[in-house]
């Protein structure tokens, strides 16, 4: 008998992966979590039902959410990561050693846990000591925060149950209250091709636009997410994220990497024209 793990990407259209086995299973206050094992992807997290992290095409997503922002200012010292809680952006994060501190703020403590239990290498940099923990609502914490942070990455669920309120204007403006002048605000945006989530996108881009001078997406392409045609949004009062680019200094790091370099860089920011009149439509 087959076993698949199935998730809506819209009413009409079903992504399935074939399960080899379902390692882990629970409700917590939060959340569903459930950790399967499959052929194609590996071992991979789901909450709610939905895809969060794929051992095979993780490093995707979590080498876009950091390179990114490191390469237009590879001086930041003090991270903010909001959500995360599976290790992979904070496991990015620390091959930085010009960071001094990383602060990762996860609303619950079980993701950690049973990361750190079934994807130790993503979990691996959760136990470097630049790195606090803080189990609580990112929406919270952030509140008492000002002129702390170079850079924020909002590495949230989707706009809705605990993630909802990290999609907020209020959560942009403490945001940009939290960062220094020459802060950054990197988030997971959506994406724009089915409508829950390209509404979710327009909606989230209309609330930073509201707060920062610069906010511009950036593309990666996420075989396990919807479409697969996945969005980051950049926002910062001081840098655009092309034209700032600092690729020399960022490749005299010689940090390896599978999917980012610094030509990405500059493409990944150039959007198709559907994206383009989604946006202009705000
Ligand atoms: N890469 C995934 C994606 O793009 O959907 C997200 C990865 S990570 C598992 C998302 C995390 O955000 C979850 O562990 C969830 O518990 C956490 N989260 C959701 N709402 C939160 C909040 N208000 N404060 C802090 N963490 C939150």
């Amino acid at each position: 008998m087959e076993l698949w793990y199935s998730e809506n990407h819209s009413r009409d259209v079903k992504f399935s992966v074939r399960v080899d086995k379902q390692l882990f299973s629970a409700e917590t206050e939060f959340q569903r979590i459930d950790v399967m094992t499959s052929e194609e992807f590996g071992t991979f997290l789901t909450l709610d039902g939905l895809m969060m992290v794929a051992e095979k095409d993780e490093f995707i997503y979590h080498e876009m959410i950091v390179h990114v922002p490191m390469a237009v200012n590879p001086g930041a010292k003090k991270v903010l990561v909001i959500g995360g809680g599976d290790g992979g952006t904070v496991n990015q994060l620390v091959r930085y050693k010009t960071i001094e501190q990383i602060d990762l703020v996860e609303i619950d403590s079980e993701v950690t846990r049973v990361c750190r239990k079934f994807f130790p290498k993503l979990t691996a940099g959760l136990d470097d000591s630049r790195v606090s923990l803080y189990f609580e609502d990112g929406l919270k914490f952030i509140r008492s925060k000002r002129n702390e942070y170079d850079l924020i990455i909002v590495d949230s669920t989707d706009p809705f149950g605990p993630g909802e309120g990290l999609f907020t204007r209020e959560f942009y403006g403490n945001c940009l209250r939290a960062l220094n002048p020459d802060g950054i605000l990197v988030n997971q945006h959506e994406s724009p091709y089915y409508d829950e989530y390209s509404k979710s996108l327009v909606r989230a881009h209309k609330r930073i636009k509201g707060v920062f001078k610069v906010h511009r997406l950036y593309q990666a392409h996420i075989p396990t997410y919807p479409s697969g045609h996945w969005l980051f949004g950049f926002a910062s009062n001081k840098f655009d994220p092309v034209s700032d680019l600092n690729a020399d200094k960022w490749n005299a790091l010689g940090l390896e990497t599978k999917y980012y370099n610094t030509e990405l860089h500059k493409g990944c920011f150039a959007l198709p024209n559907y994206v383009k009149e989604l946006l202009n439509n705000v």
